[in-house]
């Protein structure tokens, strides 16, 4: 499938820009660390998207300065080629924060070409989810039944049969957090108190988006949901919402390639039929084929929630934007009866 941002989204992107240091809508964003207030050595970071971006911020505090390479929500990581002004970012860096699971390479690429090599901290590799490019396949496997990852192998879109959208899994994204802040006191261990209570700090502004997911559970029981994107996955596996999408269509998202015309007839008749509880609908993407199917579940009163694969405003919290959208999908359920 085509991926194609959305006019009206870069729009209000725009309007919401709030982060300083002279970006321009577009580009590097950075959020400086505050030597005076730091009991350490600052950490320079780099995080490779969005979707990290904030929650690294929001770790780092004054110890840390977060340059986050998409820092634009009208850039779509799936197509994203660095600049030489991107890869500059990069020469600095203490750390290297990446999402990995070959969702972005070229960060992976830019941190392994410098000398001397900053430490690369890849948060897929780091919870189990691994891009089966890059190992054996039977090891891959392996390891993640070692690590009882139910996450690990599970199809993603057009990154090598792994779902990379790992932002998206609530244990993922708390494992992946603890992580950051072990690498940050390694690289500055006179600040590891500072980073300690960072992270402290973080739990208690993640806690009203783990206790939505909780009773996101507790209302999902036997309700099901179809999706015009694997994006949401882990989120909805993590909910208990049982998965209704037509395999086809699936299949096709997955690998982002066209869905034939049946396997359209099919996901068409599911909503038409009032098979699902709930569409999910990538909103930050374009396309006919989900605007399609957004259309005719309205017409059949199957409540949409709308999902994005990175926060929809420029350096926005990574908390208000997941817990907007869970909250959607509670008051989707809640009509749904
Ligand atoms: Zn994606």
């Amino acid at each position: 499938m085509r991926r194609r941002l959305r006019p009206a989204l870069v729009v209000l992107s725009a309007g919401l820009v709030v982060t300083a240091c002279g970006t321009d809508g577009a580009g590097p964003t950075t959020s400086a660390g505050d030597a005076d207030a730091c009991p350490g050595a600052v950490v320079d970071v780099v995080v490779s998207v969005g979707q990290w971006g904030d929650v690294v911020e929001a770790l780092g505090g004054d110890c840390a300065s977060v340059t986050t390479v998409i820092g634009s929500t009208a850039v779509d990581p799936h197509e994203f080629e660095p600049t030489p002004g991107d890869l500059a970012a990069f020469e600095e860096a203490d750390l290297v924060v990446l999402n990995g699971a070959g969702y972005d390479s070229w960060a992976a690429d830019a941190a392994g070409n410098l000398d001397p090599a900053p430490v690369v901290l890849d948060l897929a590799e780091v919870v189990g989810v691994e891009d089966d490019e890059h190992e054996d396949d039977h090891a891959g496997a392996e390891r993640a039944e070692e690590q009882g990852g139910e996450h690990a192998g599970a199809e993603g879109h057009g990154h090598g049969g792994v779902n990379p959208h790992v932002w998206y899994a609530p244990d993922l994204v708390q494992r992946a957090a603890e992580a950051v802040t072990t690498e940050l006191g390694g690289l500055s261990p006179a600040a590891a108190g500072h980073f300690a209570d960072r992270a402290a700090a973080w739990r208690e502004e993640l806690a009203p988006y783990l206790a939505e997911i909780e009773s996101l559970r507790a209302a999902a029981g036997g309700r099901s949901y179809a999706a015009t994107e694997s994006v949401f996955e882990y989120m909805a596996e993590a909910i208990g919402l049982t998965d209704a999408t037509p395999e086809g269509y699936r299949e096709s998202a997955s690998n982002e390639t066209d869905p034939t015309p049946g396997d359209v007839a099919a996901f068409e008749s599911l909503l038409r039929s009032g098979g699902v509880d709930v569409l999910v609908h990538n909103s930050q993407t374009d396309g006919g084929v989900p605007d399609q199917l957004r259309a005719t579940a309205e017409e059949a009163g199957i409540p949409v929630v709308e999902v994005t694969e990175s926060g929809t405003e420029r350096g926005g919290s990574f908390v208000d934007w997941q817990l907007a959208q869970l909250r959607a999908l509670s008051d989707a359920l809640a009509r749904r009866g």
